[in-house]
């Protein structure tokens, strides 16, 4: 039986859900996106579909 565990991207302002498997892990926190685990320092947005985040 597999767990699936998700957890909301550790980005303040992104609305994505991940899952532990395929998130990013910086600092601890699990991100949905390189750029929401870089804080979005280069203006990107996580690329997913209406969020908003970066
Ligand atoms: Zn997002
Ligand atoms: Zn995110
Ligand atoms: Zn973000």
């Amino acid at each position: 039986m597999a767990t699936v565990t998700t957890m909301k991207c550790a980005c303040d302002k992104c609305l994505c859900v991940v899952s532990l498997e395929d998130a990013i892990v910086k600092d601890g926190k699990y991100y949905c996106s390189e750029p929401c685990a870089d804080g979005h320092t280069k203006d990107q947005s996580c690329g997913h579909g209406g969020c908003t985040c970066g």
